[in-house]
């Protein structure tokens, strides 16, 4: 998507620190962190948030969920600590960056509810 930011992100074009990257997803560290570790993984295709999600998703999907985030999980050094992964969606969940992604945070106690 043309003004995307994260689009621009995943096609080299604003540069980020990357964590990890395939053919189908990036994850980079966030601007502002909000832990020690706080990294954002984001699919390369553009999608605004998990409501876009379709069922031609669902492959997609399940590498975030099953492979990438344990194994940046792992590669963090965070899972045995633990960690959190947030995907804020909408004015009302916190979203300020229309492109899915999901942060992986940890390093530290974080503590809960949110804000
Ligand atoms: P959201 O508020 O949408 O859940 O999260 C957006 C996140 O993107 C924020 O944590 C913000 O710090 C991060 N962010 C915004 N612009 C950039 C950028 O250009 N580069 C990186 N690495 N992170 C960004």
């Amino acid at each position: 998507m043309a003004d995307c930011i994260f689009c621009k992100i995943a096609h080299g074009e604003i540069p980020s620190t990357k964590v990890y990257e395939d053919d189908t997803v990036l994850a980079f560290r966030d601007l502002d962190p909000q832990a020690p570790e706080h990294v954002l993984i984001i699919p390369k295709k553009h999608l605004s948030s998990v409501l876009d999600f379709g069922a031609e998703d669902r492959e997609l999907a399940a590498h975030i969920l099953t492979d990438v985030v344990p194994a940046l999980a792992r590669t963090l050094g965070i899972d045995a600590g633990g960690f959190r992964l947030v995907t804020n969606t909408g004015a009302d969940g916190g979203q300020t960056v229309g492109h899915l992604h999901f942060h992986l945070l940890g390093g530290r106690s974080l503590t809960w509810p949110p804000g």
